[in-house]
């Protein structure tokens, strides 16, 4: 499992793996900004995209790194893990019942 860095200040993801210029260190290497890590599985919107990026922000910052979230957290084992997993919401009205409805999915650091 791999992870992708964002600068959501630049609206930029980086592999963590391909760009060995950020394997030192957690800042943007073009804005000098703190990076965020998310889930491999994150698709970066593009930069042009500020809506999109706003959600993605918005989860980001409230502990939904695009980890894998279940419809039924405690049913996990009961059902196939692709019938359980819910997709990330793309728009701001979505992404506040999400975070709501999720919030014990959260990570919290
Ligand atoms: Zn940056």
């Amino acid at each position: 499992m791999g992870h992708k860095k964002v600068c959501l200040n630049c609206r930029k993801a980086f592999n963590q793996n391909s760009d060995f210029e950020i394997q030192s260190g957690f800042t943007c290497p073009e804005c000098g900004q703190k990076m965020v890590e998310v889930n491999y599985k994150f698709r970066p919107p593009k930069k042009s995209d500020l809506k999109a990026w706003q959600v993605s922000k918005f989860l980001i910052e409230n502990g939904f790194s695009y980890q894998h979230i279940y419809k039924n957290i405690d049913n996990r084992n009961g059902l196939a893990d692709k019938e359980n997993y819910v997709d990330y919401p793309k728009s701001m009205s979505d992404a506040k019942k999400f975070v709501t409805v999720y919030k014990n999915q959260a990570i919290t650091k």
